[in-house]
């Protein structure tokens, strides 16, 4: 197996025909289990990198490797996506009309469990989130927290190798944001699993492993924890 979980060389991405350089060269890699912040001002390509890494997009040139596979050999993206990869976005992006533990499991059905097996796992996710009392609440009558918890759980469901988050805290209050940051830590304890997460709070990118800053589509800087 791979040391490193994402492996980034000379990664170029441009859009409207060559017209818009998101990503100008970026190379890096994230080491498994660990932990890596994307920092940088708005437009510098965060998220056409983490769209990259999550298998998502393909780059214009250069090499991106997912656990120790290279993204130009593999030809369907949406499969590898959906084993081993879990996402968090700023918004929860539940579906209004199905209960939280349905919202969760959504990712697990492609794999073929039962519906049984699906509430099963969805609801551990749940308690394991603090939301027991919640798993067959509509998202509307959750608050934004809860809702974002679930959102969590959801990114869990297929036991992902790699969580990838963009912003999970810039919608809500920061002791929320302090629970959501808690849960990525404790459940990456108890799977071998990295995360990687977009943020503009230079309090939280310090905590991670590996801080990857983004200036103008080029990797202005990386800084390792001691
Ligand atoms: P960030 O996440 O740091 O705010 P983005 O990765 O979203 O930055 O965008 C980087 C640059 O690429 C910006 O100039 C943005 O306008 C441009 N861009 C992003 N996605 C597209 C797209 N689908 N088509 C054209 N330009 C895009």
């Amino acid at each position: 197996m791979s040391e490193s979980a994402i492996e980034c060389q000379e990664v170029v991405r441009s859009y409207e025909g060559g017209l818009v350089q998101a990503l100008r060269g970026v190379s890096f890699s994230i080491p498994t289990q660990s932990s890596a912040a994307i920092v940088g001002p708005s437009g510098s390509g965060k998220s056409t990198l983490l769209h990259l890494i999550g298998a998502l997009d393909r780059p214009t040139s250069g090499r991106v490797s997912i656990l120790g596979q290279d993204l130009a050999r593999i030809t369907d993206l949406d499969s590898l996506r959906g084993r081993t990869i879990g996402f968090v976005f700023q918004l929860h992006h539940l579906i209004p009309n199905l209960p939280l533990w349905e919202n969760v499991s959504l990712p697990a059905v492609p794999l073929g469990l039962s519906r049984a097996e699906r509430k099963r796992k969805a609801c551990g996710l749940l308690e394991r989130v603090g939301l027991q009392e919640r798993v067959e609440f509509l998202p509307v009558k959750c608050s934004g927290g809860e809702r974002q918890r679930a959102a969590v759980a959801r990114a869990l469901i297929n036991d992902p190798k790699l969580l990838l988050a963009d912003e999970p805290t810039g919608s809500v209050d920061s002791e929320t944001g302090r629970q959501i940051l808690d849960l990525f830590e404790s459940f990456a304890e108890d799977r071998d699993m990295t995360r990687v997460l977009i943020t503009h709070n230079e309090a939280i990118a310090a905590e991670a492993d590996l801080t990857l800053r983004i200036v103008d589509g080029r990797l202005a800087e990386q800084v390792r924890k001691a």
